[in-house]
């Protein structure tokens, strides 16, 4: 259990996050680009964690459970202003913020990884939906690298640091998930993730205005790319 959530998530998050020194070096003008990219993929991502948010338990007249999903998203969004407002908006430390938002996320998948690794390792590591799990995840790792490059904060051990706090909770969802642990555990951690993201989303458009139309172009192919590795989870 360990080692795959190692090798599918861990490995990737590190993966995309060793782009940051190569980010760092970028022309602003580039990073606009960049910064399109990210902010196209984080958006479908963030459809994608509110689907999952929504469909897992929610019946509609539950208002009890509907309400906890609600102040779920709701507090990832403001845990996550507080943490800029009391720890300072500097982007070194949102790359810091972005990948604990991240880490939440990852362990709601952890939770649904694990149930599914019960079910059956053939059925669970299909080629296909390893790979769109595994190209998701290096998008995630490039969200904060882009963060990191903005602060100019990218050495190795940085890496490391924010990775693990990035991916190493799918493993700890992974064992809750095996064994057995409410399913609707994980739509209160795509909330809160999904709070984070809806958080996070801006300071991949502040620099949208330096050049719009290459911005907005990138931002289509980043959902595009991102909807296209999630429709191979399907196949
Ligand atoms: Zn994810």
């Amino acid at each position: 259990m360990l080692a795959v959530s190692l090798a599918v998530a861990y490995v990737p998050t590190l993966l995309g996050l060793s782009a940051a020194p190569a980010l760092a070096r970028m022309q602003p003008d580039d990073r606009t680009v960049v910064d399109g990219l990210v902010f196209g993929a984080l958006l479908f991502l963030f459809a994608d964690f509110m689907s999952l948010t929504a469909n897992l338990g929610v019946g509609a007249a539950d208002l009890i459970w509907r309400g906890a999903l609600l102040a779920s998203f709701a507090g990832g969004l403001v845990v996550f202003a507080g943490l800029e407002r009391l720890g300072g908006a500097a982007p070194a430390r949102l790359a810091v913020w972005w990948a604990v938002g991240v880490g939440l996320h990852s362990l709601a998948e952890g939770i649904v990884v694990g149930h599914n690794l019960t079910l059956g390792l053939a059925q669970a590591l299909r080629p296909l939906a390893v790979l769109s799990f595994v190209l998701h995840k290096v998008v995630e790792g490039l969200s904060v690298a882009v963060l990191m490059a903005r602060g100019q904060r990218t050495g190795l051990p940085l890496q490391v640091m924010l990775a693990s706090v990035a991916a190493l909770p799918l493993a700890a969802g992974a064992l809750l998930g095996a064994v057995r642990l409410a399913g609707a555990a994980s739509s209160i951690f795509y909330a809160l993730g999904a709070g984070s993201v809806a958080f996070i989303l801006p300071a991949f458009a502040a620099s949208r205005s330096r050049h719009p139309a290459a911005w907005t172009a990138a931002g289509a192919a980043g959902f595009l790319f991102v909807a296209v590795a999630a429709l191979l989870h399907e196949l």
